[in-house]
């Protein structure tokens, strides 16, 4: 597909139909940090691309060439500050002769009480290698073991609820998933649900079949199950490696080793260690004593005690590191787990971790990162009709559905009818099928995913309506088949879509022009009405006359960049207009749904 140059990871997902989270996760892997609403360059765009098995083509190749003429530079190298939370700051100039292979990191899920954290104990004992602190290893939420010389990074803590709380929020950590299944138990529930999540995320898994040891452990019946459920072992001409294990007995796990080894192997992960770190905050609590204590996964990088970090809405200063073994460490190199000590505040697991140039810098991005999540500026799931929008558009091919009936039999014949919607350009993919109330994991599955929900002669239940308030999650309940294929139907066509209507959201008087060279202009205004909105629309107008539809770029109250100004406050409006004068007015506008 075509794209532009530079591209905002948003439209990148949109055009590629994947979810932000993807797109964020696999630039996070190459060393990138960018947000949703902050761009990439096309080289690093086509790179995403083929990493999610896509080809992409530089959309206006001339048009490229003259920005490039007219110097323009929309991206930030390391190291250098950013200016508000307008520009991104991006590493894009990983160089790929420091790239070396990093260790695997390894997440476990299953079904409850199928043997998770008795897996984990078992790995933890026996392959743990360093046993300085006295063979007790310390609980930082993940641990490191080492097999044949080689490195193995497992996160502490098993079940997918936290997998999918980070996926959600855009960090993905885990390059190998374990999906423990019990021998004596067999695929259940959870078992469904976490190979649902760990397929959502592209995520290579393999299963671990559990309690091997006990008399009545049928694995073959956990193999058959596992292939009624789409998932084909090698032995059933698959390609999901299987492995039996005991947790208890012990016996297994060297196995288990290997093939998440040779399954890193085939991934090829790499990092560079020489450059500033980045990492995803996996736990944090207060201690009695430390103070705020967060362990960190460094992905590329290495960290180094001294250095500044900002951490999603926190920063800090590293006083101290400590590996999963407890001991007092310098530095931590890519791949590997720490404690770290001397953060300012808590952050939360799935925080973004980067070293910065110096105090005022961390504590710049933590106060927009503060700004950003008070405007409720984080990653927003689409609804239905602005899938639709985007379907009309040709900005995405896909349609996401988590799908749920009343009861099995009505699944099929559902299914059958959407499918049956597909044209070649659009399709739907269901990411989850089943009967029975619509739950918390399925809001949590479409969230992460960027996916609708669709209930027939479902409802939501009480925690399934607590996690759409908290995620935006569109749920579509129907009772009637074919008012479900219409609506479907109908966004597929791209004709659901919201008709616009204009709002105008207030107006400001310039009082004076600043000349801010590549910039552009920054008018000095007061608000004389309503508000001004940053990134919105806007009107110029010398008296009845209008100079300039535009846009606003920047908005200041003195120094600092704001998403808003009211009525009666003095504020600098960056616009993209050369022609603006002392008494102009700025009509500010946006265009919203008409139902809004
Ligand atoms: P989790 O809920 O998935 O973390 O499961 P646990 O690790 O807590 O294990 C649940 C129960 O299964 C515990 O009573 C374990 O002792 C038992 N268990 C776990 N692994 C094995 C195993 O390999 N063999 C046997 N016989 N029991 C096991």
């Amino acid at each position: 597909m075509e794209l532009p140059d530079p591209v905002v990871v948003k439209d990148l997902a949109e055009a590629l139909s994947v979810s932000h989270a993807e797109i964020i996760n696999v630039l996070i892997r190459n060393g990138i940090f960018a947000t949703v609403n902050q761009s990439i360059d096309f080289d690093t765009a086509s790179l995403v691309a083929g990493e999610l098995g896509m080809e992409a083509t530089l959309r206006g190749a001339a048009e490229r060439a003259a920005a490039d003429a007219a110097g323009e530079q929309e991206l930030v190298k390391p190291g250098s500050a950013e200016e508000g939370d307008g520009k991104p700051t991006l590493w894009t100039d990983e160089d790929p002769s420091k790239l070396v292979t990093r260790a695997p990191i390894v997440t476990v899920m299953g079904h409850v009480d199928h043997g998770k954290t008795s897996l984990l104990d078992a790995i933890r004992e026996t392959k743990v290698a360093d046993r300085e602190s006295g063979g007790i290893t310390q609980h930082i939420g993940a641990s490191e073991v080492v097999h044949n010389d080689q490195r193995i990074v497992f996160l502490d803590t098993p079940g997918h609820e936290a997998f999918t709380a980070m996926r959600a929020r855009g960090a993905q950590v885990t390059d190998i998933a374990i999906i423990v299944v019990a021998a004596d138990d067999g695929v259940m529930p959870q078992t469904k649900e976490a190979i649902d999540h760990v397929r959502a995320a592209r995520v290579p898994m393999i299963v671990a079949i559990n309690k091997v040891d006990k008399p009545d452990a049928q694995p073959d019946r956990v193999k058959q199950e596992l292939a009624d459920n789409n998932v084909l072992i090698e032995e059933y001409g698959g390609d999901v490696i299987a492995v039996a294990v005991s947790a208890i007995k012990r016996t297994g796990i060297d196995d288990l080793m290997e093939m998440i080894l040779l399954v890193a192997d085939l991934q090829n992960l790499k990092a560079n260690p020489d450059r500033e770190a980045i990492g995803t905050i996996v736990e944090s609590k207060v201690d009695k004593g430390r103070g705020n204590v967060a362990t960190v996964l460094v992905q590329t990088g290495t960290l180094k005690v001294g250095q500044i970090v900002s951490v999603g809405r926190t920063w800090g200063r590293v006083r101290a590191l400590n590996s999963a073994s407890g001991k007092r460490v310098t530095q931590a190199e890519p791949a590997s787990a720490v404690e770290i000590i001397g953060l300012q505040g808590l952050p939360e697991a799935g925080d973004i971790l980067r070293v910065v140039a110096d105090e005022k810098t961390a504590r710049d991005i933590a106060e927009a990162a503060d700004r950003a999540a008070a405007g409720g500026d984080g990653q927003k799931v689409s609804t239905l009709e602005e899938i639709s929008a985007q379907i009309a558009d040709a900005e995405v091919a896909e349609l996401r559905v988590v799908l749920k009936t009343d009861v099995q039999g009505s699944l099929g014949a559902i299914r059958h009818a959407l499918e049956r919607l597909n044209t070649d350009e659009v399709r739907i993919n269901i990411l989850r099928e089943g009967a029975g109330d619509i739950n918390e994991s399925d809001i949590n599955l479409a969230s992460a995913s960027d996916a609708v929900v669709v209930g027939f002669n479902a409802k939501p239940d009480v925690g399934a309506l607590r996690a759409v308030d908290a995620t935006g999650v569109d749920v579509r309940l129907y009772d009637v088949i074919y008012k479900l294929t219409d609506d479907i139907g109908q966004a597929l066509k791209g004709l659901l879509a919201p008709k616009l209507v204009e709002q105008i959201e207030g107006h400001a008087e310039v009082r004076m022009v600043i000349k801010a060279g590549r910039a552009g202009n920054v008018a000095g205004s007061y608000v004389t009405d309503g508000r001004i909105l940053r990134g919105t629309d806007a009107r110029l107008f010398r008296g009845e006359t209008l100079i300039a539809d535009t846009r606003i770029t920047s908005l200041k109250r003195f120094k600092d960049d704001v998403r808003e100004v009211a009525a009666g406050y003095e504020c600098g409006i960056g616009l993209d207009a050369d022609d603006i004068a002392e008494g102009d007015v700025i009509e500010c506008y946006q265009m919203v749904a008409e139902s809004a």
